[in-house]
């Protein structure tokens, strides 16, 4: 049975607490560029965008992004590459290889319309119950509740839910909640009138009680436990996990040799060679492993350090002069002034600031006929 809050919330507590919201969102809002628009698409790229992301990254790509993706139509007709060299620089690129699927399947199943009804909607890749749940309110103004970070811990506070909001009984009522609350006029703004109350007044370090426009119906206020809620289980720090990198260039110091791997942490994007280890024998034994002949320096030029969500990445940078490699569609050697055209990791590019340097003379080595195509495409 789902956790209940202490006592169900009573009609007319939702429709105050629902009308206060929408006031004071109203008047307070953030003018935010996907709030100027009913565009499904353009809401969608915006959800997607925000998922796991501050708001100030995304107003970085927004714009640039619907510049170069102008519609969804543009976005389906897009290779992949493209498509994650504009999400390059906002990570968990799965987000982007998601909307990609999602954009081409709205092409190939809907004619290009993203669908109104709610369940064709997350029967859609990367589209759950919150995304859909953003678009159908916001795009189409219908009655659809969503629950993100921000609205778990309001509504945790507001009605004084006592178990970790993580769990699946409380995220049942977190639901519920949020499907009685989503009920009246102007689902979208209410919706978002709720996140924004999260991302701006009931933060998560320091709500700001005084200025909330729910404080008179918030139990977590009235009984003094507004910094104790929500109930959130500790989570374990990522695990440490120590690499080794190459950057491996060219004589002229114009073109990086970068590896994508269709696995792993950084999958389906453009990286340096990059295997687990700490010394310098790994990273020879990387280059040997892809067939790679380079001559790497006897010392790492540099550690870095790069967390992810699951992991705590230690990294010993080695630079190498490159004298020849066996062609694959997997290796290519990118100049420099077209990193922009591909889709690279985010600890790759931090580990560009150490690029260029003079190099010898680079040789390519093709062993099968069918990687020719490859090698010249690469060059
Ligand atoms: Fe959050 Fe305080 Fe407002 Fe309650 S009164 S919703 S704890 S900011």
């Amino acid at each position: 049975m789902p956790h209940k809050p202490e006592s169900a919330p009573h009609p007319t507590t939702l429709r105050a607490v629902r009308a206060a919201l929408l006031d004071h969102y109203d008047r307070h809002a953030r003018d935010l560029p996907w709030r100027r628009t009913r565009d499904p698409y353009a809401i969608w790229v915006s959800e997607i965008m925000l998922q796991q992301t501050r708001v100030d990254t995304v107003l970085r790509y927004y714009d640039r992004f619907l510049e170069r993706f102008p519609n969804l139509g543009s976005l389906a007709r897009a290779e992949e590459d493209a498509v994650l060299a504009a999400w390059s620089g906002l990570g968990y690129y799965r987000r982007a290889r998601l909307l990609h699927a999602g954009v081409r399947e709205v092409v190939a199943r809907y004619g290009g319309e993203v669908p109104e009804g709610a369940e064709a909607r997350r029967s859609l890749p990367g589209i759950g119950r919150y995304t859909a749940g953003a678009i159908g309110s916001i795009a189409f103004d219908r009655q659809e509740p969503l629950v993100d970070g921000n609205v778990a811990r309001v509504f945790a506070r507001i009605f004084a839910l006592d178990t970790p909001i993580t769990r699946s009984d409380t995220q049942a009522v977190l639901w519920a909640l949020a499907e009685q609350l989503v009920v009246g006029e102007r689902p979208g703004a209410l919706n978002q009138a709720l996140m924004e109350l999260g991302a701006l007044t009931c933060t998560k370090a320091a709500p700001s009680c005084t200025a909330c426009p729910v404080q008179t119906h918030c139990r977590a206020h009235e009984t003094g436990r507004a910094r104790e809620l929500p109930v959130v289980v500790k989570k374990r720090p990522p695990a440490r996990r120590q690499l080794v990198a190459v950057l491996a260039q060219d004589q002229a110091a114009e073109r990086l040799l970068l590896l994508r791997s269709e696995t792993g942490l950084f999958a389906g994007l453009w990286n340096l060679p990059m295997a687990e280890g700490h010394d310098r024998e790994a990273a020879r034994a990387l280059l040997g492993t892809l067939g790679v002949r380079a001559r790497l320096d006897p010392q790492p030029v540099a550690e870095l350090e790069h967390v992810l969500t699951h992991r705590h990445l230690m990294i010993q940078l080695f630079r190498a002069r490159l004298s020849s490699f066996d062609a694959r569609d997997s290796l290519r050697l990118q100049p420099r002034t077209e990193l922009e055209q591909l889709g690279v990791s985010a600890l790759t590019r931090k580990a560009l600031g150490f690029w260029p340097e003079p190099a010898a003379q680079v040789t390519r080595v093709t062993r099968a006929p069918k990687t020719l195509a490859s090698a010249k495409r690469a060059e």
